[in-house]
């Protein structure tokens, strides 16, 4: 069974998934998913903390779900890598036995970049480069995550005309982020949100092109659902490229890679 790899319910601030409406749609598509709610610790530094404090308490979450748990649904989480967080992630994680452990970079130096203040005058190249050396850095020192999320989640949020990572301007520290990955024993995740424009799948061919000839294998594909519509989302393109490139989709449970067949 192929997993959609990454989805929020409503124990995630910014989402009011219902589980039974998630799993009803992954049912209707012949796909498993897999609950990967936000844990970002260190998100009450950010000024933006009184609307959302993107925390949950992992024990609830476990009851409330637990019984939901089977072939067809595995329970993850999404924790936010920073600086002040590592320890306090590696805590979290071994609160309930979750089934799959995201990494994903959402604020540098304390600022979301979901928020323009993060580009507040920097040029594309400085907002760029320091977000993969900080997404480089984070992956070496968070070595028990399973999959490092979304390598382009700054091309949601960025101002600049041209958005992509392009390879070609950015190799040096994509091949660092990707020889970290590779390093820790992390998969890369392919994020499929932005895959519905043939520009963007194009660009980060590239990016998984390249993690293959590292030496990759593996990877989770995940939609970041945090509606029952985007359940699955662009699954197909997702699915021809990482054929294409000859990667193996996996998903995690209890920890443990397998395969998604
Ligand atoms: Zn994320
Ligand atoms: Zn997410």
């Amino acid at each position: 069974m192929i997993y959609d790899c990454h989805s929020h319910t409503e124990f995630s601030s910014d989402s009011e998934m219902k589980a039974e409406d998630a799993i009803e749609a992954a049912r209707k598509l012949g796909i498993g998913l897999i609950f990967t709610e936000h844990y970002d610790f260190d998100y009450k530094e950010s000024k933006h903390y009184k609307e959302m404090d993107f925390l949950f308490d992992a024990k609830k979450y476990w009851e409330s779900y637990e019984a939901l748990r089977g072939e067809a649904l595995l329970l993850g989480v999404e924790v936010g890598l920073t600086p002040g967080s590592i320890e306090a992630n590696r805590k979290f994680i071994n609160e309930v036995p979750f089934d799959q452990v995201i990494g994903s970079i959402h604020a540098i130096d304390k600022l979301d970049i979901y928020y323009p203040e993060y580009y507040e005058g920097k040029k594309k190249e400085q907002a760029y480069g320091h977000y993969l050396e900080t997404m480089a850095d984070m992956v070496k020192a968070n070595p028990y995550i399973d999959v490092l999320g979304h390598i382009d989640y700054i091309s949601r949020y960025s101002p600049y005309d041209d958005k992509e990572i392009g390879y070609k301007e950015y190799h040096d520290l994509v091949d660092l982020v990707l020889m970290n990955v590779l390093d820790t024993g992390t998969v890369m995740e392919m994020n499929t949100r932005r895959l519905d424009s043939k520009a963007v799948a194009e660009s980060l061919l590239m990016i998984y092109a390249r993690y293959k000839e590292l030496g990759g294998q593996y990877v989770t594909i995940g939609s970041d659902a945090h509606k029952a519509e985007n359940v699955g989302m662009n699954f197909k393109m997702a699915q021809d490229m990482v054929e294409f490139i000859g990667l193996k989709p996996v998903h995690f449970r209890e920890r443990k890679i397998e395969y998604s067949k």
